[in-house]
């Protein structure tokens, strides 16, 4: 199941598909930690219910976009989704399907 070389041939590609792994997952993580900073700004700004729930319906959005987004990034050695692994999605720091560290 494991094809450990099959991809391993194109060095430029490899890195060019784990560089999209990383800005993915970065796009996710970004998204979580400006979940703070967002709201305190929409508070700033308007501090009604209504423009809250806005923001947080935008980040919401953005949020959901984002995970797609890393959950569809393929590994580059095995051809896997990176973080999906059947139902479930993991950010962890090794591919779920070859072990392919995210730092290769
Ligand atoms: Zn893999």
């Amino acid at each position: 199941m494991v094809e450990e070389h099959t991809q391993q041939a194109d060095p430029i590609a490899f890195q060019r598909g784990m560089a999209l792994v990383r800005r993915r997952r970065k796009y996710f993580f970004a998204t979580i930690i400006g979940y703070m900073p967002l709201m305190w700004l929409a508070n700033k700004i308007s501090p009604t219910f209504r423009s809250m729930a806005i923001a947080f319906g935008i980040w919401v959005v953005i949020l959901f976009v984002t995970a797609l987004l890393s959950a569809l990034a393929r590994c580059p050695r095995c051809g896997n989704y990176f973080h999906m692994h059947g139902m479930s999605l993991m950010y962890l720091r090794r591919c779920l399907h070859c072990q392919l560290s995210i730092k290769s």
